[in-house]
């Protein structure tokens, strides 16, 4: 479904990505991992159009993607959220997911069927796909973090994507929270079909649910292999077994 190939992006005189390499495959839940300021973030730009790279190519589903905006990717079928929650905090659960429905419906408008009614069941059935439903008239800047993670998936799911990128979706959670988003992104793959790229410094969590796991250093991937391959690696070992900081 997705290949990054050689993707290069520096600021300035820093180069925050080189040689970037990934493949994820359709139905995969593949992982990247790597210390603070890997490029993993910046990556995840590139990939979803936030930023344009310096050379290299991203395909998506035989298409290159790379320099593209970020809106046509997104109707491409790639949605994200971010590593910092990234909703309106002024508007209730409900009406977050409702305006990224209705940013897709605007597309298939017609005279016969009221974009904002479907978009009510469409954003109903997404909540209660993430368990939100209960809390759909909070307002969002009032929900415990862990629920502005999920509400952030969420967000993501109202484009209706194929592939979904999560940069950290646990960070800043408690274990309770983590454990609920550790199923909820196993659901979205295996129920709801979805392609999930994800970075996260919760190891555990990485070796339990990716297929795949890409590891980044310095901008670059040095190694991309089944979970057990990766912990295998000399390399990996030496980085991350060995106690330093990971994501
Ligand atoms: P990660 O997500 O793996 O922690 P990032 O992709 O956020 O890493 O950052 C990779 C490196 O690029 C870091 O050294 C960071 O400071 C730098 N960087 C990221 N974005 C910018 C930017 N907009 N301008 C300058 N440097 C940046
Ligand atoms: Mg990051």
């Amino acid at each position: 479904m997705l290949r990054v190939e050689n993707l290069r992006k520096s600021f300035g005189g820093f180069v925050a990505v080189q040689d970037a390499n990934l493949e994820v495959g359709e139905g995969e839940v593949v992982a990247v991992i790597g210390p603070n300021g890997a490029g993993k973030t910046t990556l995840f730009n590139l990939i979803t159009g936030q930023l344009v790279p310096d050379s290299g190519r991203v395909i998506f589903k035989g298409e290159n993607i790379a320099g593209l905006p970020l809106h046509r990717i997104c109707k491409k079928g790639i949605s994200r959220s971010y590593q910092v929650v990234n909703i309106f905090n002024r508007m209730s659960v409900f009406e977050n997911v409702q305006v990224a429905v209705l940013s897709r419906l605007k597309k298939t408008l017609n005279l016969f069927v009221p974009a904002r009614k479907m978009a009510v069941e469409q954003t109903l059935e997404i909540l209660d796909s993430v368990g939100l439903t209960d809390k759909a008239d909070y307002i969002s800047g009032s929900l415990s973090h862990g629920d502005q993670k999920v509400l952030e998936m969420a967000i993501a799911l109202g484009t209706d994507p194929q592939l979904l990128i999560l940069d950290e979706p646990t960070a800043g959670m408690s274990p309770e929270e983590t454990a609920f988003a550790l199923e909820l992104i196993k659901k979205l793959n295996r129920e709801m079909g979805l392609t999930i790229l994800f970075c996260e410094h919760d190891m555990e969590l990485v070796f339990t649910i990716a297929q795949r796991i890409m590891v980044m250093q310095q901008g670059k991937t040095i190694i991309e292999d089944n979970p057990e391959k990766v912990r295998r690696d000399p390399l990996v070992q030496a980085a991350y077994l060995g106690g330093a900081d990971i994501c």
